[in-house]
C-alpha cells in the first residue's frame, strides 16, 4: 500500500497574508511530498508496507521513522490550521483551556515562547493528558507524542522551512501570526 499525499483542506493561497503561497507550494508541494516519497521507498525493505502510518511510526526509528513522523506530523499540522479562523478558541477547547492554563492569553503565552524557544528544528504540540486538562510540549525534528501513543489536539511547524520565504529568520513573527490561523473546529475534533 502506497502512501499518498493528503489533499490539502484548502487552497494553496487560503492561508494568505500570514502564510504565502510560496510557502504552501514549497512546505506542502515540495517537502512534505518528499516525505511521502522518502517513506515509500523506505518501506520496501520492511515488512511494514501493510501497517498503518501510526503504526510505523510507533515500530520504526531512523530513516523510516522520521519520514514516517513527518508525513503524519505535517498533515496534522495542515488541519490545525485555516482560513478565515483564529481568534479564542470555542466550545471544549476553550473550557479545556481554561482549566489547564487559567485563560487563553496565559495559554497563548506558554505556547508562543515554548514554540520561539524550541532550539533547532521541530514542533510545539499541545497534548492531551489523562485528567481532561492539555499539556504543551516540544519535539525536536521529526519527533511526535504519536510515537508513546499520546494525542495531540493542535501543534505548529517550527521547522525553519514553514516560515522562512515569508519571515526570514524571524520565527517570532510566524508565531503571531498564527494565532489568526488556528483551526479551533478542528482542536474540538481532537479534543472530543
Ligand atoms: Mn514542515
Amino acid at each position: 500500500m502506497e502512501h499518498q499525499l493528503p489533499k490539502l483542506p484548502y487552497a494553496l493561497d487560503a492561508l494568505e497574508p500570514y502564510i504565502s503561497k510560496e510557502t504552501l507550494e514549497y512546505h506542502y508541494g515540495k517537502h512534505h511530498k518528499t516525505y511521502v516519497d522518502k517513506l515509500n521507498a523506505a518501506l520496501k525493505e520492511t515488512d511494514l508496507t501493510k501497517a498503518t502510518l501510526e503504526e510505523i511510526i510507533q515500530k520504526s526509528s531512523g530513516g523510516l521513522f522520521n519520514n514516517a513522523a513527518q508525513v503524519w506530523n505535517h498533515t496534522f499540522y495542515w488541519n490545525c490550521l485555516a482560513p478565515k479562523a483564529g481568534g479564542s478558541p470555542t466550545h471544549l477547547a476553550a473550557d479545556i483551556i481554561k482549566k489547564s492554563f487559567g485563560s487563553f492569553d496565559k495559554f497563548k503565552e506558554e505556547f508562543s515562547a515554548a514554540a520561539a524557544n524550541n532550539f533547532g528544528s521541530g514542533w510545539t504540540w499541545v497534548v492531551k493528558k489523562n485528567d481532561g486538562t492539555v499539556a504543551i510540549e516540544n519535539t525536536s525534528n521529526a519527533g511526535t507524542p504519536i510515537k508513546d501513543k499520546r494525542w495531540p489536539v493542535l501543534t505548529l511547524d517550527v521547522w525553519e522551512h514553514a516560515y522562512y520565504i515569508d519571515y526570514r529568520n524571524a520565527r517570532p513573527k510566524y508565531i503571531d501570526v498564527f494565532w489568526n490561523l488556528v483551526n479551533w473546529d478542528f482542536v474540538n475534533k481532537n479534543l472530543g
